[in-house]
């Protein structure tokens, strides 16, 4: 076994204890679902080993269907991008690597995971990515129910296994000594095997051959919400993770300390591509900490070991983390007492959404994500806590704040989303200053973001083309 990739990487669906591979099995299947990249990929190692052990080929799936939550333009597109990017690399890799683009409406009798079950049953093993939100728990057990073939998840999303983090933890000072404690084990480049096997499959099914120049093309035939476009400014895919990670090492990384200033590109701006699995987190830290600057790349690796693992160990142990019972109970109080004071303004979902608010600041924010796809984190904790100010209770404020993150970012969708909304209402933080609305959960105004840094441009900046809502 890879040094790596020991058995807390490993996740068997309940009711799976063995994975002994089925006989007769013509290669080991990989159904690629989250870690879309062709390298420095745990699952894709595991199901290396196990083909070369076996003496098989290996096949890699990925298909994208229409009718996954908030499925648009803007995030096939940057799939798409993606899908590029891993049928050149698994070429270089004399990987199988087979896309399926489903266009087909959801309509009775049309079973989108067809292709995936076909190919399923020719394998001796199925390994799949494991991811702890969306919906990825539910595909998971589907696949397990609808295959003969022995089925195991590997974790290539955290640096520290989320496995080997054995209960939840309440607080990014609570899990940081956990996860610090054995990273030097953990943070280490992951090895690329190369199969010993490489005979091609025949396929049950016609792939989708995707390019650069057909993805317009392909986008607009897909049954999706064409009326959120691909992301200003973002380009999907491996390729362009790299190209962002080496011109914020040289550029962004030194000014890393500057972050909290949203005019300043100074953040990494990684988690579009952390999200898709396009880039590695192991491979990104370790470009940062390679290029020496010590103070920056200790913050930098408290944002993307210590909260983005506390995001994933909170979906893992919290099957209920899209609903306010993930808020910690003093909050959830105080919410609560908080829900008759009385509010300057009450805005419909509508009006957020298409960023018609009385404060220009949150809809440039807002707006933010409806064309850029993207938001500074630090107008992430002022747009979320605003919210709470402007809708009934934290219920609804959590509804709307979910649709609006994962409609439109894209990074979205992703345990860092119920992290990042849920602690505008008090998770992993303490009790503040009493206020009204909040009561102790901690407040941040908009108002007082002037003295820390330039409104004015921050707004400019986002200036730009309507969305049809916006009109
Ligand atoms: C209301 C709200 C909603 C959010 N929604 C999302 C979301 O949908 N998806 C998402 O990935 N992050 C979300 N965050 C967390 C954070 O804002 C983003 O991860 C960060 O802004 C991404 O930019 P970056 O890659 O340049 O970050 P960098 O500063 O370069 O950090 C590197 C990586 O660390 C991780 N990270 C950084 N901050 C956090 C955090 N507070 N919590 C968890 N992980 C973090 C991300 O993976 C990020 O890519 C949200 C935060 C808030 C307050």
């Amino acid at each position: 076994m890879p040094s790596q990739l020991q058995d807390s990487r490993l996740w068997l669906p309940e009711g799976i204890n063995s994975l002994t591979p089925r006989e007769g099995g013509e290669y080991v299947l990989y159904w690629i679902q989250v870690t879309q990249r062709a390298v420095d990929n745990f699952a894709l190692e595991y199901a290396i080993e196990q083909a070369n052990k076996l003496g098989l080929p290996v096949l890699v799936y990925f298909s994208l269907r229409p009718d996954y939550p908030w499925a648009s333009d803007r995030f096939h597109t940057f799939m798409l991008e993606g899908v590029v990017d891993m049928a050149a690399g698994f070429a270089a890799r004399g990987i199988q690597f087979v896309h399926f683009l489903d266009q087909r409406e959801q309509v009775e009798g049309v079973d989108h995971h067809a292709n995936l079950k076909a190919l399923a049953s020719r394998a001796a093993l199925v390994v799949t990515d494991w991811f702890p939100t969306f919906i990825m728990p539910r595909q998971l057990r589907q696949l397990r129910d609808s295959v003969d073939a022995p089925v195991v998840a590997v974790d290539s999303a955290c640096v520290v296994p989320a496995q080997s983090l054995e209960k939840a933890y309440s607080g990014a000072r609570h899990i940081r000594p956990a996860l610090m404690e054995h990273l030097d084990n953990w943070l280490q480049p992951v090895p690329n095997e190369s199969p010993d096997v490489t005979t091609p499959i025949a396929l049950p099914f016609e792939p989708t051959i995707v390019t650069a120049e057909n993805i317009p093309d392909l986008v607009a035939g897909c049954p999706i919400d064409h009326t959120v476009p691909p992301a200003i400014g973002w380009t999907g895919g491996t390729r362009a993770a790299e190209e962002r990670l080496a011109w914020w090492i040289e550029n962004g990384l030194p000014r890393y300390l500057e972050r909290n200033d949203p005019n300043v590109d100074a953040t990494s701006k990684m988690s579009p591509y952390f999200h898709f699995g396009q880039i590695a987190v192991h491979r990104v830290l370790l470009a940062a900490r390679a290029a020496g600057h010590k103070e920056q790349y200790d913050k930098f690796l408290d944002e993307t070991l210590t909260w983005r693992e506390l995001a994933f160990n909170l979906c893992r142990f919290d099957p209920k983390h899209r609903t306010t019972s993930a808020i910690p109970e003093w909050a959830r109080k105080e919410l609560a007492n908080g829900e008759d004071d009385p509010r300057e303004a009450l805005y419909t979902d509508d009006e957020l959404e298409y960023a018609r608010t009385g404060d220009p600041l949150w809809n440039a924010a807002q707006r933010s994500y409806l064309h850029h796809g993207w938001m500074h984190n630090y107008m992430r904790m002022l747009w979320g806590k605003s919210v709470i100010a402007w809708t009934d209770n934290a219920a609804d404020a959590l509804r709307i704040l979910e649709h609006l993150n994962n409609k439109y970012s894209l990074d979205g969708r992703d345990p860092s989303s119920y992290g990042g909304m849920l602690w505008c209402f008090g998770k992993f933080d303490r009790p503040f200053y009493r206020r009204p609305i909040y009561g102790t959960v901690r407040y941040m105004s908009l108002k007082a973001a002037k003295g820390k840094f330039d409104v004015g441009r921050y707004i400019e900046s986002m200036e730009g083309g309507l969305l049809e809502g916006e009109r």
